[in-house]
């Protein structure tokens, strides 16, 4: 018997413009009082909802509980910038690629989890929040230049479609002229994320139990498990952890996670004159040729401008650092969209990212019968899809060529002791963000 305390929950502050866009939610379902389940799924982001519902494909009938600690959304599955990325994206890297291997596995499994939203998506009629639009790079300064060819130059040598673009190609597509080149790859899906996990958990009505405001403050484990939140509690034989980076707050993969947080503004609603002011196309979504660059997405009538990280190991942060990041959002807006001086921004947040040192998730049996499926290192849509999917597998022991292939993985690396790991990442991460330049 063993008790895991939650040493803290989630808090995200309001703001997220996705969530804001959407009707409001019915009130919540909240955990009160004591029921059995077959499996507890805690955390209702893109990897628990992938595992609640391949556990409902797997065993129909079985009693699944889902609880979030916020409401369905709210985290960091509805605050994200939407981009469900088939390729390689590693963030640590300079260009985005890793290792020929790695990369050509991960594509494979990129695009197998991309296809498990997409049945989701047809299932429950959120075709018009999941769209196959591809992507575009976009490189400002001669640098970011150099590393699209070099990034285009493993696309080739993994025989992927690509195509490279010029100054106009990107500006009739975005109506700005600051790009100097691009590349569009076609695979990407874009998603309204919060539309899209809302969309997910109604579709799972019937199938799973959602819990939403239910903050799981303990699991009492034992031959039955015991998940308490503040008003109830759950009996049962196996639990699932899809809590992204709080997993480590229930002691689990403890000094071996990340803590980063990314912060995004999006514009006030642009008028049809401003539309016309702007050109280009309705839709689109651009990262930047440095990873540490501006994500920038225009979205109809509205457009969200993505940079700036922080290392934040409390899981915390101040409303102050979400408006003066808000101050480098505006900057890249103005320089990116002089014809548009008068649009502000109405919704500015911030979000919670889990990286590992080596990269890799902190996924498998963590204790008898509890499971983990945490911590995406960065492209959270896709891979909390496809690792939320395969711990349902392996959970429920169907098993398969993937979960073996991520069982392989090595742990997390254990981070430095402290200071010097704060000292350090934070060191790291100004000197990137500097070199980033003109990509922001
Ligand atoms: C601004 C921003 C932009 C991003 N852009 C992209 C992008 O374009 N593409 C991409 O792929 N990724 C992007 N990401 C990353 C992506 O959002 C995350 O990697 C992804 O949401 C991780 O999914 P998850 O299900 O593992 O975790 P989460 O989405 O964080 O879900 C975890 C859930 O667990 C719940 N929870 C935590 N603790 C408890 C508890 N004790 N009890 C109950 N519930 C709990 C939380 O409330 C949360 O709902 C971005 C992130 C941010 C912040």
């Amino acid at each position: 018997m063993a008790l895991h305390t939650a040493i803290r929950t989630p808090a995200d502050q309001a703001g997220s413009g996705w969530y804001e866009l959407l009707p409001k939610p019915p009130p919540p379902r909240v955990l009160e009082g004591r029921r059995r389940a077959d499996w507890v799924v805690i955390g209702g982001g893109f990897a628990g909802m992938a595992a609640a519902r391949r556990l409902s494909q797997l065993q129909p009938g079985a009693r699944i509980v889902v609880l979030d600690a916020q409401r369905i959304g709210w985290g960091a599955a509805g605050r994200n910038s939407g981009f469900m990325i088939d390729l390689p994206h590693e963030l640590a890297s300079d260009n985005y690629a890793g290792g020929r291997d790695h990369d050509i596995k991960q594509i494979r499994m990129n695009r197998a989890a991309i296809e498990f939203a997409a049945s989701a998506a047809a299932e429950y009629g959120l075709e018009p929040h999941f769209i196959r639009a591809g992507k575009y790079h976009g490189a400002a300064t001669e640098r970011g230049q150099r590393v699209l060819a070099e990034f285009e130059q493993h696309l080739s040598s993994l025989g992927e479609p690509f195509e490279k673009l010029g100054a106009d190609d990107l500006r009739r597509v975005t109506g700005t002229s600051y790009y100097a080149g691009g590349t569009f790859t076609p695979g990407t899906v874009m998603i309204q994320p919060a539309a899209y996990i809302r969309g997910v958990a109604r579709g799972l009505a019937g199938k799973a139990d959602i819990f939403e405001n239910s903050p799981v403050v303990s699991i009492k484990s034992g031959p039955a498990h015991t998940v308490s939140t503040p008003q109830g509690e759950v009996e049962t034989p196996r639990i699932i952890m899809t809590v992204n980076g709080q997993v480590e707050s229930f002691g689990f993969f403890r000094c071996r996670l990340m803590h980063i947080f990314l912060y995004a503004s999006m514009s006030q609603k642009l008028s049809s004159s401003q539309m016309s002011q702007l050109g280009g196309e309705d839709y689109w979504g651009l990262i930047p040729a440095d990873p540490l660059g501006s994500t920038v997405r225009r979205f109809g009538d509205r457009i969200v401008v993505r940079n700036s990280c922080t290392y934040n190991p409390s899981m915390r942060v101040s409303e102050d650092l979400v408006k003066n990041f808000g101050m480098a959002h505006d900057r890249s807006f103005r320089e990116r969209f002089p014809m548009l001086p008068d649009v502000q921004a109405e919704f500015r947040w911030a979000g919670h990212l889990c990286l590992s040192l080596n990269s890799v998730p902190a996924f498998g049996e963590v204790g008898q019968g509890i499971y983990s499926a945490c911590c995406c290192n960065g492209l959270g849509t896709v891979k909390g899809t496809l690792y939320g999917k395969l711990i349902a597998d392996l959970a429920a022991g169907s098993g398969g060529p993937m979960v073996e292939e991520t069982l392989s993985e090595a742990a997390p690396r254990k981070l430095y002791p402290e200071p010097f790991m704060s000292l350090g990442a934070k060191a790291k991460l100004w000197w990137l963000q500097r070199r980033a330049g003109r990509e922001m």
